[in-house]
């Protein structure tokens, strides 16, 4: 393998023909690893782009009818692209971002720049529509078509199967995950290329415009005019791989030295608060893992062969560098890898057999307080600590990570059924939350419920899952900043109908 090779392992052919040598150019289309820097997806086009001595063409398109469009997610994404646009300018590459403006517009702009490729090389992602929207893809390309996995450190075709909690996991990764560490995505994949420059064809640009700066920038106006929900408004919080970079320097340069003792602390703000980053593919782990790397003064040579299980110990850094990569290797992969593995993993009987059975024995149970979609959405409940998370939730597309497991936690106490706050908790979570969508968002809903847990001593309602109450979370916590911040006056919530 060259340097310039990716990983075999990360590389899936989706439509299994041979590349075609004398194509016009090569494609990628990023679909979720939406940056320039460190991207496995990108080094490969750029090879077979290099092989076949054509240009590439980078695509990036947004479509107006994915699940829970709106607003907030449309400018996160933008944000992104000026920051690609800029990049693959600087870089002289072929950058084309598509924005849709009605559903239905971008149908066959992959087909026609891929019908007279030499082949198409996109990202993989275990979740959401977009394994859907590849499949979909693959059944209509005529040419080579090939996914690639830049999810983690692992690949996510080297865990043999899903595991059942962290502990199970890391005590796999800790066998196995050394060698991948090594092979990490080149950092600028074209510092020392010479490609053919290239142009998507005048055709293809005229019926799939490129996004005019106005959209790009995410104004208002240009926002306004697409059908998606307005209601759910761009945050402060801006997208983008310089955003994600700065982002994590800020974070390793001040914050990470509490992370262990101020993680949960809603007023220390003491996270990364990558987590809409690493979604969106702005940011990669391997960035990430490289930057603590320099600071810490690491290299994988460091590693320590334990494989207790246990949090800390294997990587060799400072604990509260491993403490932080717990969380993000151990907890991030996992979910990464359950959402690979099983096509039900949003599904509410793909909990483990326990959490399912305790659920029933408890269903009759009666519920200290009963709220509907509507009313949660609305932060219309008896209790102030989980009327803030939601209004912090719908406010700023994010929740304190400690609160936001209570505020997970109490909509299965105060559902109807276990289902129902299944239901609920992706809907809110999905809607307004900006890294939702991944599998991360159903590892913590599905963990509310039972997923990667171990049974509890029994209680009303929960059954044996484990419950969380808000005066214990506010014994523990300081949560009167937070309450101070997001209490009322509220916003209308979007499920409220007008007066
Ligand atoms: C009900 C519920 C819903 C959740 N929904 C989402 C979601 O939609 N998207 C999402 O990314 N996370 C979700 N989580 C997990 C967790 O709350 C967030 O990953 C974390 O709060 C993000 O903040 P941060 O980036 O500052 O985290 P940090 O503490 O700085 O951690 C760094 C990274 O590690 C990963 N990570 C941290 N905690 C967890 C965890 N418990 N499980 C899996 N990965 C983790 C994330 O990628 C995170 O960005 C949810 C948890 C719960 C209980």
């Amino acid at each position: 393998m060259t340097v310039f090779e990716v990983p075999a392992l990360r590389v899936r052919a989706l439509v299994d023909r041979p590349w075609r040598s004398k194509g016009d150019h090569v494609v990628y289309w990023m679909t979720s690893t939406r940056r320039g820097g460190s991207n496995f997806a990108l080094q490969h086009a750029v090879a077979r782009a290099t092989q076949f001595d054509v240009p590439l063409i980078v695509l990036e398109a947004l479509r107006c009818d994915y699940p829970w469009a709106s607003a907030r997610l449309h400018r996160f994404v933008l944000d992104g692209m000026q920051d690609q646009r800029r990049w693959f300018e600087e870089r002289g590459i072929a950058y084309h971002a598509y924005v849709e403006p009605e559903v239905g517009a971008g149908r066959g702009l992959i087909a026609a720049l891929a019908a007279r490729a030499c082949g198409v090389v996109t990202d993989e992602f275990p979740c959401f529509f977009l394994p859907r929207m590849l499949a979909a893809a693959a059944a209509k390309l005529a040419v080579r078509l090939e996914s690639v996995d830049s999810n983690g450190l692992l690949p996510l075709r080297a865990a043999p199967t899903d595991f059942p909690t962290a502990y199970a996991f890391r005590r796999f990764l800790q066998k196995s995950l050394a060698p991948h560490v090594q092979s990490a995505p080149l950092a600028d994949a074209l510092a020392d290329v010479r490609l053919p420059s290239g142009a998507v064809p005048e055709p293809i640009a005229k019926r799939w415009p490129m996004a005019s700066d106005e959209l790009l920038r995410g104004a208002e106006r240009a926002l306004a005019a697409l059908p998606i929900e307005a209601r759910v408004k761009p945050v402060e919080l801006r997208g983008g791989e310089r955003a994600a970079l700065s982002a994590m320097r800020g974070f390793l340069d001040r914050k990470l030295v509490d992370y262990e003792e101020q993680r949960n602390q809603p007023d220390a703000r003491g996270t990364s608060g990558l987590s809409p980053y690493l979604h969106f593919g702005h940011i990669g782990v391997h960035q990430v893992l490289g930057e603590l790397a320099r600071r810490e003064d690491w290299s994988p040579a460091r590693i320590a062969g334990v494989t207790h299980g246990r949090k800390s110990g294997w990587w060799n850094m400072s604990s509260m560098a491993e403490a932080f990569l717990d969380e993000l290797v151990t907890w991030r992969e996992l979910g990464y890898v359950f959402c690979s593995r099983r096509a039900d993993y949003a599904s509410y009987d793909a909990l483990p057999a326990w959490a399912l059975e305790t659920l029933v024995e408890h269903a009759d149970d009666p519920r200290p307080a009963l709220y509907s979609l509507e009313q949660f959405a609305a932060a219309h409940t008896h209790d102030a600590l989980w009327n803030a998370a939601q209004t912090q939730l719908v406010r700023e597309g994010s929740i304190h990570n400690y609160l936001r497991m209570l505020w997970g936690k109490k909509v299965l106490e105060w559902s109807r059924t276990p289902r129902e706050a299944l239901a609920t908790l992706i809907e809110l979570n999905n809607r307004y939350a900006l890294d939702g969508r991944n599998p991360n968002s159903y590892s913590g809903i599905f963990w509310c419920l039972g997923r990667f847990d171990r049974p509890w001593p029994e209680r009303k309602v929960f059954g044996k899952v484990r419950c969380m109450t808000s005066d214990s979370t506010a014994k523990k916590l300081d949560v009167s900043e937070y309450l101070a911040r997001y209490s009322p006056p509220r916003e209308r919530g979007l499920f409220e109908r007008a007066e």
